[in-house]
């Protein structure tokens, strides 16, 4: 008769929440989400990962906090990337399922009683899927779906397309996921990587409603970079096959040449052949040395094996004081 702390405490749902300046959307996003998860009924915890805003994200939150033992807030020394404060989510979640959601309601909270009702069915990870991106930009959408197919030529998992990290996991799923131990953190590719028994279910994107997006294009290209190296080595091994074709036209050519000089005799205008070849060849050289690159970054950043993220401090009010001593 002695259940482990863990098994205790721990609630039915986890809601994991990674904020980066979102004091314009915290309010209305406790709005949404707390009759959703009021009327599933069963004990639940939002965890909140303030991901070193520099807004009053951090003081928002501590004040919900104090008023609901049910809020967490994991506070982050510094901002390290939403992939980062959604695995420190993630690893301090105790919830039998977990659900990732963005803070934004661009995910919409009612979703998860349905998440719930198939993971009670016995699915272990309910994929959330945007039917549409209406309120994306063309350029988002465009550059988004070109990503997708990309992705699904060169990598060995399939990952789903349109799907984010919106979804549910049962806790074997996310117990998996953290004995994924890679740096680098293209969640889409470990959550497609793990499998399970897995449902999708279809949703319609809004539009953000408080505060601007957290993702500039930079950021985009880094991470679809990452998710194409992290997932595929078709770049690496792809160049074999490119340099054996290029050897053996350039065999051909200088046969060519051979028997030009032999029967034709010499050629002096080749000044220009000569040039774009040089050229051709060295913009392939360089186009694999970068590509070699970034697996080398890879490793570099795996074999530096530093953690994800650090916490500064993890901040939770305890509403009935004297239930704690029962035990
Ligand atoms: N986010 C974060 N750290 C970052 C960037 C974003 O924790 O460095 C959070 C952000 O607060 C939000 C979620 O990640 O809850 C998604 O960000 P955003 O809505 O800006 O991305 P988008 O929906 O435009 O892809
Ligand atoms: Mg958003």
């Amino acid at each position: 008769m002695t259940p482990s702390l863990s098994a205790k405490d721990a609630p039915d749902l986890s809601l994991v929440v990674p904020m980066y300046n979102e004091e314009a959307a915290i309010a209305s996003f406790f709005k949404a989400v707390r009759p959703v998860l009021d009327q599933i009924g069963l004990p639940y915890e939002i965890v909140c990962v303030n991901d070193g805003s520099r807004d009053a994200t951090l003081a928002a939150l501590t004040g919900i906090a104090r008023k609901d033992a049910r809020v967490r807030v994991i506070d982050l020394t510094r901002n390290f990337g939403k992939e980062a404060a959604l695995t420190a989510g993630l690893d301090l979640a105790r919830g039998r399922a977990v659900i990732p959601i963005d803070a934004d309601l661009q995910e919409p909270p009612e979703l998860i009683a349905l998440m719930v009702k198939h993971w009670q069915e016995g699915y272990d990870v309910v994929l959330a899927r945007r039917s549409e991106r209406r309120s994306d930009t063309a350029l988002k959408r465009g550059s988004a779906r070109l990503f997708y197919r990309f992705l699904r030529v060169m990598s060995d998992v399939e990952i789903p397309e349109n799907v984010g990290d919106f979804r549910l996991m049962d806790r074997a799923v996310v117990d998996a996921l953290r004995r994924l131990p890679e740096r680098s953190r293209f969640m889409k590719g470990l959550f497609a990587w793990l499998g399970f028994r897995q449902i999708t279910v279809d949703f319609v994107r809004p539009a953000r409603q408080d505060g601007s997006s957290k993702f500039r294009f930079r950021k985009l290209m880094q991470l679809a970079t990452e998710g194409i190296v992290s997932f595929s080595t078709v770049p690496l091994r792809m160049w074999s096959y490119v340099g054996f074709a290029v050897a053996a036209g350039a065999l051909i050519f200088m046969l060519y040449i051979i028997f030009d000089t032999i029967f034709f005799g010499r050629d002096t205008p080749g000044f220009a052949t000569l040039a774009t070849v040089l050229l051709f060849f060295n913009g392939l050289v360089m186009i694999n040395l970068g590509i070699i690159g970034e697996y080398l970054a890879r490793i570099f950043t795996e074999v530096k094996a530093r953690p994800i993220y650090l916490v500064r401090d993890e901040i939770q009010f305890s509403e009935e004081p004297a239930e704690e001593k029962v035990t």
